[in-house]
């Protein structure tokens, strides 16, 4: 699933191929080839939070290539020339000169190209809160922002990209767990200094999977790290790795986002008792619930 570490990591890796280059074809699934591109130079490609934006020279403007992921979505290379079944046909497709192969963009959430100028209008970017992946994260400004949807649930907040941007369902599920929230608890229910704490914890996990290998929350920092690669995301039904309580699922907020928790260790948001992260193990399993269904209320867009 793409999240901020993703995209800084594609563009670690697009950069030293693109930058410089000379574009041979842009193609856009919605416009055909962008003939007044051909030619352009890509000076830059970086990442927002889960936002690629590959700038582009033209003879008169400066663009941006804009895409965002969502959830299917993929940057990947193509043989040039190799035909795209018809279930596949890429949003977008960039060809540069040299000895590289055409990229392709498939089932995006966002694909757009924009007048540079533009940019700083966008209706969906201005919003962004600060990046994770870029250092030093002002803490003090997430708080002020995390401040805003006090009624919003601790599972929506981290994935507020209007609060910090980068973090995703993944992070979500690993952070909650990691701190002992429960999904439910409402932001006004958290202390300050533990919203900081997801958020500055969440900024390390990010910046400790953009090395190569499989994003992992759990043995990082192992030369040979054995075991599931996550405390709960993705292990409904299996034991809790730190109390053996069995891991639960529900959908959670009004995006009903995928919610993975452990009963146990994330007391629940009516009567759980704050406490420190490294002090979770032997909190009681109060009042949670093991079905699914959907609670909370809608704090942000698909940003
Ligand atoms: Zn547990």
């Amino acid at each position: 699933m793409p999240e901020g570490d993703t995209i800084h990591r594609l563009a670690r890796a697009l950069s030293p191929i693109w930058v410089g280059a000379r574009v041979e074809r842009l193609w856009l699934r919605e416009h055909g080839e962008v003939e007044t591109l051909r030619g352009a130079r890509v000076h830059e490609v970086s990442a927002l939070g889960k936002h690629l934006l590959v700038g582009l020279l033209g003879e008169r403007e400066a663009w941006v290539l804009h895409t965002h992921l969502g959830m299917p979505g993929r940057w990947h290379p193509a043989s040039e020339g190799a035909p795209w079944r018809q279930r596949e046909v890429p949003a977008v497709e960039l060809a540069v000169a040299g000895d590289v192969p055409p990229w392709r963009c498939t089932r995006p959430a966002t694909c757009e190209l924009l007048r540079r100028r533009a940019l700083r209008l966008h209706p969906e970017l201005l919003r962004l809160g600060p990046d994770l992946l870029a250092p030093p994260v002002p803490l003090d400004a997430v708080l002020r922002r995390a401040r805003r949807s006090p009624n919003a649930l601790a599972a929506e907040l981290l994935l507020d990209q209007r609060v910090a941007c980068g973090l995703g369902n993944v992070y979500k599920n690993e952070l909650l767990f990691l701190f002992g929230v429960h999904p439910r608890t409402a932001v006004a229910a958290l202390a300050d200094d533990e919203i900081t704490a997801l958020f500055r914890r969440g900024a390390e996990l990010l910046a400790a999977n953009l090395g190569p290998g499989r994003r992992r929350t759990r043995g990082l920092g192992d030369a040979a790290p054995r075991g599931p690669r996550f405390w709960v995301y993705d292990r409904a039904g299996r034991p809790c790795l730190r109390c053996g309580e069995t891991i639960c699922l529900e959908r959670v907020g009004d995006a009903a986002r995928v919610t993975y928790w452990c009963p146990r260790c994330q007391a629940d948001a009516r009567t759980r008792e704050r406490r420190a992260p490294d002090a979770l193990a032997g909190a009681a399993p109060e009042g949670h619930s093991l079905h699914t269904r959907r609670v909370g209320r809608r704090v942000g867009g698909p940003l």
